[in-house]
């Protein structure tokens, strides 16, 4: 009897367990560990993943599966067991962690096709199906008689394979286009008819005149510095015509990468690719941190050790912050691998997800570049895994399952005995630590491959400006070297250290700040609607015109949001053309990339922008870099705030001077003599490392302690009060006395969609049992957070405090 053991989709505390099936006889044989099987469960029809095929069960009775989902798995042994124990690591579901490491294709609708790959080979009855076709819809092969076990052999031996095709719901998207009527001498005679103040009509019609080709509406339109009415009123004279086009989706063109070749290593490269190339030839794993200044040739480490690994008939996984994921970076990888690279990133359809991760499951790929979640490219032959910029927090997952790649790529290279790479110019404490532990194997590269030296930092002190009566964001030094860069046609770089949208509206009378009702947060300004919103749960008001708590008039908007901080540049800098980039102007697929483009053809002086611009930009023409408010994090409620700081006036500072301009990095700040700036801007890694070590040693914080972090939420406060006072209690009883309990305490953000939220932190050195003590405190609680509003998270080793 075979007897398939089942995770199904019930995302609930009581279910997180495998249920046996029994498997009907046509399916014997085709069952493995890893597809997607229909099964029932009560009274319904739902899906599951196979994680054990066996011939034994200890129940009687087994209902059988109703259909598998796929002819190959999907899931492999490896990712599996890597499931399982993410599942307990994290205290997730483990249909939850199942599902996170697939495209979300598996979650949406789809179509199954099957696709013949060959003409010779294929049984004559299979082949028959196909008839002259060679995709068929998957429901034909259903309702014929074949064996599932025949197909499933065509698809091992590469003669067939399933595809899923996404019922997509995107729309088309159009583009405007415009287009003259009517050959350039009759423009140039129509021309003449305009009346003399016409003049904007007539800008249009000399446009055409020397370019005939239809133009995207919106280029012309900037390009003449226009508007839509003199293009109406042309339409209306019958000499232009305006019309819709379908963009199509513009699929990855491998030709447009022209190859690169390895270069010849510097020795400090050599020094640190030996051990790393050492361990591939050996199959051994090991985590290898290479500490290397921006611009020390990491990334040509990486492709290097990359090459040997593909080399070798193996493959490599590289992850990438989301927001370093730019063409610029998949170019470096492309140029060097070629087709065999697939690129993940969530900028791509589902549907485009799906093909990239297909040309993985397919091997048809031997390297993969994405974010986050690339790190369960479903590869069996692991060769090396690379993380870039290893000390950022987006490499830790926020919702379910609360995930940290850097641990799923040590199971991994532990299970593939291959090497892991953390390349950083600013390593996290954490994974400094255990290098200076000679856990990790430690490698230094602190020379630049130009030679350049590192930019030069000078902070200014914003008090003194403020004293010497200058009210403005910028200070004179910086103020003037951006004139300075103007004049000689050098860009430059300007960040916000700030959210573009944290501008809120405060009484200069009595100081009441307008507060989103359902949570604890000041409401935020938006210009061009001239409403407050929360950007928690998306409330709204109009600005009130006098102080809904005193009645004064003296309504004032307070704080820097990015567009506050280019119009005040516009009125100072009026010949600078700038380039904004904060999370209001990139929301639309693309735009990052687009206004990007625009900075590197020069099409403006100043990139002015959020975090977002501090990372893998490349520009040779940058010269100086401004920081303008680099305090701004150092108030976070979070034990990171300094750690953060340092890495980011790190980072920033190495987009100056990347080429053969030298580069020169301006810091304003209210707080010149903390630590983090002052190490920041003389490039002391290692001495902010032991700086804050001992901060961290004083205050028991990681990497001294592990934490886990519980929060409560629930429309009552008391109740929550009450609930985290229960857990506190609890798990204090049951861990050992050196073991850290804080609790109940207020989340820094209180109140959130009505409901409040209370934490428990537990800082503790070693508790095997913690997570089973976790787990079963919470069960105490389970009909309250199955049937009531009470709700409890559990994030391990949080990064994310609030
Ligand atoms: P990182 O990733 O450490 O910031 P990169 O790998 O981007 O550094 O290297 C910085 C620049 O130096 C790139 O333009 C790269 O092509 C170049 N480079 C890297 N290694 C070498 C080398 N061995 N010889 C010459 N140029 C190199
Ligand atoms: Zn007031
Ligand atoms: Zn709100």
């Amino acid at each position: 009897m075979t007897v398939v053991k089942v995770i199904v989709d019930v995302p609930a505390n009581a279910i997180n367990q495998t249920f046996d099936y029994s498997v009907p006889e046509h399916l014997q044989d085709v069952v493995k560990p890893g597809m997607r099987v229909i099964v029932p469960f009560g009274p319904r029809k739902i899906s599951g993943f196979i994680v054990k095929v066996t011939n034994e069960s200890e129940f009687d009775n087994l209902k059988p599966i109703q259909e598998v989902l796929d002819l190959t798995p999907v899931l492999t042994t490896e990712l599996i067991s890597l499931g399982k124990w993410l599942a307990e690591q994290t205290l997730s579901l483990y249909i939850t962690v199942f599902q996170a490491m697939l495209p979300q294709v598996f979650k949406a609708t789809y179509n199954k096709e099957l696709v013949k790959l060959t003409d010779s080979h294929l049984p004559p009855s299979i082949a028959s199906v196909f008839a002259e076709r060679s995709v068929i819809p998957f429901e034909e092969i259903e309702q014929t008689q074949l064996s599932y076990r025949d197909i499933q052999k065509c698809i091992q031996e590469g003669y067939l394979y399933v595809n899923y095709v996404v019922k997509s719901r995107v729309t088309k998207k159009y583009k405007t286009i415009v287009k003259p009527l009517k050959p350039s001498h009759l423009l140039e005679e129509a021309g003449l008819d305009l009346a003399a103040s016409a003049r904007k009509q007539r800008d249009v019609l000399n446009h055409f005149i020397q370019n005939p080709e239809p133009i995207e509406q919106k280029v012309l339109i900037e390009q003449l510095k226009t508007t839509i009415s003199p293009l109406k009123a042309l339409v209306d004279k019958g000499l232009i015509t305006i019309y819709r086009q379908e963009v199509y989706r513009n699929p990855v063109n491998d030709d447009q990468y022209s190859r690169t070749f390895p270069l010849i290593l510097t020795d400090e490269q050599r020094k640190a690719i030996e051990p790393i190339q050492t361990d591939i030839a050996e199959h051994k794993h090991a985590v290898h941190l290479v500490h290397g200044v921006t611009g020390s040739g990491k990334t040509e480490i990486y492709l290097q050790a990359i090459q040997d690994v593909v080399d070798n008939g193996k493959e490599a996984i590289v992850l990438v912050p989301e927001i370093s994921l730019t063409p610029q970076m998949v170019k470096r990888f492309k140029g060097r691998f070629g087709k065999n690279v697939a690129v993940l990133h969530s900028a791509l359809s589902v549907g485009e997800k799906y093909d990239e991760w297909r040309r993985i499951h397919q091997k048809e790929v031997q390297v993969v570049v994405g974010a986050r979640s690339a790190v369960f490219a479903p590869f069996e032959r692991l060769g090396i895994i690379i993380i870039d910029e290893e000390h950022e927090t987006t490499y830790k997952q926020e919702e379910q399952p609360r995930y940290h790649a850097r641990d799923v790529a040590i199971y991994r290279g532990q299970y593939h005995q291959c090497p892991v790479i953390l390349g950083s110019a600013t390593p996290s404490l954490e994974s400094y630590a255990r290098a200076q532990k000679e856990r990790y194997k430690l490698a230094v590269l602190k020379k630049r491959t130009n030679e350049q030296s590192m930019p030069q930092v000078t902070t200014v002190d914003m008090r003194q400006e403020l004293h010497a009566g200058n009210r403005t964001m910028f200070s004179r030094m910086l103020l003037d070297n951006i004139h300075s860069r103007l004049d000689k046609n050098e860009q430059i770089v300007l960040l916000l250290n700030r959210r573009g949208y944290s501008t809120f509206v405060m009484c200069r009378d009595c100081g009441h700040v307008n507060e989103c009702p359902h949570c604890d947060i000041a409401l935020t300004f938006h210009k061009h609607t001239n409403r407050l919103k929360c950007h928690y749960c998306g409330y709204e008001e109009a600005v009130p015109v006098t102080c809904p708590s005193c009645d004064s008039d003296m309504i004032r908007y307070f704080g820097t949001g990015t567009q506050k901080v280019e119009e005040e540049l516009v009125k100072l800098l009026p010949e600078a053309r700038i380039i904004r980039m904060d999370v209001d102007t990139t929301r639309r697929k693309g735009a990052h990339e687009r206004l990007l483009e625009r900075f590197a053809r020069k099409e403006a002086d100043i990139l002015l922008g959020t975090q977002m611009i501090a990372k893998g930009l490349d520009f040779e023409n940058v010269t100086l870099v401004g920081v303008l408010t680099a305090d701004a994090m150092l108030n976070l409620p979070d034990f990171r705030a300094s750690e953060k700081t340092f890495q980011l006036l790190t980072q920033v500072s190495g987009r100056a001077g990347r080429h053969e301009l030298p580069g020169e990095v301006i810091i304003q700040t209210y707080t010149p003599e903390h630590y983090s700036i002052e190490l920041a801007s003389t490039y002391q890694f290692e001495a902010f490392y032991n700086r804050e070590m001992a901060i961290r040693k004083t205050f028991q914080y990681p990497p001294f302690v592990f934490l886990a972090l519980l929060t409560v939420s629930h429309p009552d406060q008391i109740k929550v009060i009450q609930t985290t006072q229960q857990i506190v209690a609890l798990l204090a009883k049951y861990t050992r006395e050196e073991t850290v309990i804080l609790g109940p305490t207020p989340s820094p953000i209180t109140r959130i969609k009505n409901r409040f939220r209370y934490q428990c932190m537990i800082k503790y050195k070693h508790e095997p049992n913690l997570k089973t003590l976790i787990r079963k405190v919470i069960q105490q609680f389970e009909r309250e957070t199955t049937n009531g509003e009470l709700m409890i998270t559990v994030d391990m080793q949080p990064y994310q405090l609030m």
